[in-house]
């Protein structure tokens, strides 16, 4: 099949530390020199460095594409570490874009890392895909799967497209104007609530390192122009039965983005397209303190609130609230014993110290984590005047 994304090699050639890292590549017809200054000279842009975008960029790199822009805003968390390898466990609590850099530059020097932190979205979109190749989508939700589709579409740039939810993954290339986009499959998103995510569902660690390596081959055969691609065939892999099946796609002539004629015509609020208003908003609103009233509301009502004691143990002899005990002073060594999809209180003698540990967990992507204001010396006083105070 011919190839519909021209890369033209530099004229520049490999140095021989070059020539040498790729010698496998190298040595078959499919790719030889020719092959490898195309990648050499090639620009892919990943959204996300997560789960899928692990191995998509850690094999970019490592097959030699030249310039690899990586899109990222979020912080490495412990949940992250079962199946998003390019993290390290010492990586918790750092942006994922330098600890994903620093892992791409040890695999390859010579590649041009271009680090965005940003989240992708309708005013940035076609100003970031402007300077590359091919986007290859590793963030695996709606609002930017709609997003990255429609920007590739009007920007004539292809979609290396992968999806995964618990043991189900799929794979295509969208958005080529010989074969459909996202679009033309579901032209609107299902409803809220209706397809839960990965962090509601769970997924298994392994199956993103499969979508994301088929992922990464679509991609390096688009620019060597090789092979059959996934255009207009979405891949099925259902890893519980290792079974690998495919449906074809066809072009929608009534796509509203790719059509004859089409609707969408610039990018549009996808947020609020996919019914996902909330997610911000809730990180806002759970920044603020929790006051001592309401969280004796809410325990006595029976929610589900992690109580965290950030004390010393002392203290802890002197008065608690049955908080789970680990002083402000431990809490970075320790944080892999607090699950961050639970929501948090955490509270100390008055608040000052607990302040500090839930900036602390923010910082390591906790994201339900609030602050008792007052501490339980204001739980002494308004809950329960049989406490003692010191
Ligand atoms: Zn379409």
């Amino acid at each position: 099949m011919a190839t519909t994304i021209d890369i033209t090699p530099q004229t520049a050639t490999l140095s021989n530390e070059e020539i040498l890292r790729y010698s496998r590549h190298l040595i078959m017809p499919e790719v030889g020199m020719e092959g490898q200054l195309k990648l050499k000279a090639a620009r892919v842009l990943c959204i996300g460095t997560g789960g899928l975008g692990s191995p998509l960029t850690m094999y970019l790199t490592a097959a030699g594409v030249g310039t690899l822009g990586i899109v990222d805003f979020d912080v490495v968390d412990y949940t992250n570490l079962q199946r998003q390898i390019i993290h390290s466990t010492a990586d918790v609590g750092r942006k994922k874009l330098d600890s994903a850099a620093d892992k791409l530059k040890a695999i390859n020097p010579f590649v041009n890392i271009k680090k965005f932190e940003t989240r992708l979205s309708s005013e940035n979109a076609l100003e970031l895909f402007k300077d590359f190749d091919i986007i290859a989508d590793g963030t695996d939700n709606f609002p930017t799967r709609y997003l990255t589709n429609d920007a590739c579409v009007l920007s004539g740039k292809p979609l290396v497209y992968g999806s995964i939810f618990r043991f189900e993954g799929q794979a295509s290339i969208f958005a080529l104007p010989e074969g459909p986009c996202y679009r033309c499959l579901y032209p609107e998103p299902p409803p809220p609530g209706l397809v839960p995510s990965c962090a509601e569902g769970g997924v298994i660690g392994v199956l993103p390192g499969l979508v994301g390596v088929i992922q990464a081959t679509e991609t390096i055969k688009l620019i060597l122009g090789k092979g059959d691609p996934l255009i207009g065939r979405l891949l099925l892999v259902d890893a519980m039965a290792m079974k690998f099946r495919e449906l074809k796609l066809r072009k929608n002539p009534e796509c509203p983005v790719c059509g004859k004629n089409p609707t969408i015509t610039k990018l549009i609020d996808y947020e609020e397209f996919c019914g996902i208003r909330g997610e911000e908003q809730a990180v806002e609103t759970s920044t603020a303190d929790i006051q001592v009233e309401e969280l004796k509301r809410r325990l006595d009502k029976g929610d589900d609130i992690f109580v965290l004691d950030v004390r010393e143990p002392h203290e802890y002899q002197i008065c608690n609230i049955n908080g789970y005990l680990i002083p402000l002073g431990d809490l970075p060594k320790r944080v892999n014993e607090l699950d961050s999809s639970r929501e948090i209180v955490a509270h100390c003698r008055s608040g000052v110290r607990s302040a500090k540990a839930v900036d602390f967990l923010r910082q390591a992507g906790f994201k339900k984590v609030h602050n008792l204001a007052g501490g339980i010396l204001a739980w002494a006083d308004r809950v329960n005047p049989k406490m003692p105070k010191y």
